[in-house]
């Protein structure tokens, strides 16, 4: 996928992007909700970060995997998505048997955890209430991720985490005038799109891994074929 960023924001790197995103109050609900949310995990003693939260992993990467948004006391609590509590125990477990990271746990900022050809995001950068971001917070966000997104040169593949990640995606793709009629969202469906592949896998939540929504192996089956996808685009 080659991109331009020419439409965005002015920034020049995702460095100088998310110094401006860790310190964006755009949106007064979320504002209130990420510093308040902190309240309700006295179990927690550290600081919670409480900010916009940035993606992270190898903006080289050719697969981009887009999350909903940070988690209460995963993303919000330590600054980083995906990152300490049990969606991300699950998928960095999952990502690391397929060899997308280096480890199979994701607990903090340094634990030292890498993404191999891989970056990760979420659509919005702060926790929503209930997991659910208004649709004119979405459309706030998606600044940060259009940036993201075509930061990623060598793009080939985009996994959703769910139908909130993938309309996200399908939002970006209709901004860049794709037509994504007939998209919709289906565990282990794919579809081309801008030139890069769109995957769908349902998130990796509590509740759908404890209900048998979704299970390991099916996860980890659809992780391959990203991956079978994206190294048959090498040949
Ligand atoms: S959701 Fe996005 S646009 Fe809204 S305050 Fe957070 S970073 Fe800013």
């Amino acid at each position: 996928m080659r991109n331009t960023c020419t439409d965005s924001a002015g920034w020049k790197s995702i460095d100088e992007m998310n110094s401006e995103l860790i310190e964006c109050v755009a949106c007064p609900r979320l504002v209130k909700f990420r510093e308040e949310v902190a309240q309700r995990y006295k179990r927690y003693r550290e600081r919670f970060w409480s900010r916009p939260v940035p993606g992270f992993g190898d903006i080289s990467g050719r697969i981009l995997i887009l999350g909903l948004a940070p988690a209460p006391a995963g993303g919000n609590r330590t600054g980083r998505v995906f990152t300490g509590d049990r969606s991300s125990d699950f998928l960095v477990s999952c990502l690391h048997e397929v060899g997308i990271t280096n480890k199979p746990t994701s607990e903090s900022r340094d634990d030292g955890l890498q993404y191999r050809d891989a970056y990760i995001t979420a659509a919005v950068k702060c926790v929503p209430p209930d997991n659910r971001p208004e649709r004119e917070e979405m459309e706030r966000c998606s600044r940060y991720l259009d940036y993201e997104i075509c930061s990623m040169g060598n793009l080939k593949a985009v996994v959703a985490l769910g139908s909130i990640a993938f309309s996200a995606f399908k939002s970006y793709a209709k901004r860049r005038g794709a037509d994504t009629r007939g998209m919709r969202f289906e565990h282990g469906k794919s579809y081309s799109v801008l030139g890069v592949r769109l995957f769908c896998l349902y998130h990796p939540s509590p509740r759908n891994v404890n209900t048998g929504k979704l299970t390991r192996d099916a996860f980890i089956r659809g992780l391959k074929e990203v991956l079978q996808y994206v190294s048959a685009q090498d040949k």
